[in-house]
């Protein structure tokens, strides 16, 4: 019953001449238990049966249970809404009631009806980075970081969650690493697990495909791999070694044999 389009299913018996349409209540967190006017909320189970003309289903709700998560912030909840479509006699596209932005609102673990499904929208690091419009502290935790440690925008404050594990993290300061704080609080995550394999599997693949070819001097480097050259001529390592070559150099010339050894 948390998603709105359900709820408004239930509503069929819903008298056509009733003060309050069918639409507005579902939209409200309400659902049609059957009885006469009678609707009841899907998260903290209140009823409401009278209803009269003007009534604002919203305003109804909080004033019969004001500590109704839904009533408080609908987007802390999980309540789903109906996306709504122009056809549809039954959706309202002109509701007031709500100020919500996004049409789906993602569960958070602290729900007691939450998804434990790893969230499908949020798989890949570029869908998670689109979730960060208007996040508000992009000089202290770059979204881009946020993203590829596994963490989307919940589009409330600076409260990120992980598509793996459900793990909330907020409060961000400047200097924190998303991944070590994703690692640090929540060590059982699947995320890092596989992702711990995929990078282990790619550098292992990397090692084996590399060869020692001439050009090649400046990505080692850059991986941290000294090349050792070793002399062409070993006998030529030493001066003496060296000085014994010039064995026949002309005696006129300037540049003795030790000065160029
Ligand atoms: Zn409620
Ligand atoms: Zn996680």
């Amino acid at each position: 019953m948390n998603v709105e389009e359900t709820r408004l299913r239930t509503f069929t018996d819903w008298p056509v001449n009733a003060a309050v349409d069918a639409a507005r209540i579902a939209k409200a967190g309400f659902y049609y238990t059957g009885h006469a006017l009678e609707v009841q909320c899907f998260l903290c189970g209140v009823k409401i049966s009278d209803w009269n003309y003007g009534d604002q289903a919203i305003a109804r709700h909080r004033l019969a249970e004001p500590t109704c998560p839904f009533v408080q912030n609908p987007s802390s909840t999980c309540n789903v809404h109906l996306i709504p479509i122009n056809n549809f006699g039954l959706a309202s596209s002109s509701s007031t009631e709500t100020s919500q932005d996004n049409n789906i609102v993602e569960c958070q673990s602290t729900n007691p009806c939450q998804n434990k499904e790893p969230q499908k929208e949020y798989r890949t690091v570029s869908q998670r980075l689109q979730s960060f419009i208007n996040w508000p502290i992009s000089s202290i935790v770059s979204p881009e970081k946020l993203a590829k440690a596994g963490f989307y925008y919940l589009q409330q404050d600076d409260e990120v969650q992980c598509t793996y594990c459900g793990g909330v993290l907020k409060k961000w300061e400047l200097g924190d690493d998303p991944e070590k704080k994703h690692k640090d609080t929540f060590p059982d995550c699947d995320f890092y697990l596989h992702q711990d394999g995929i990078n282990k599997q790619k550098n292992s693949l990397y090692l084996t495909n590399v060869k020692l070819m001439p050009g090649a001097t400046s990505n080692l480097s850059d991986l941290g791999i000294q090349i050792h050259t070793t002399p062409k001529k070993p006998q030529c390592a030493t001066y003496e070694g060296r000085l014994s070559t010039f064995r026949g150099w002309p005696a006129n010339i300037r540049q003795t044999p030790e000065i160029l050894a």
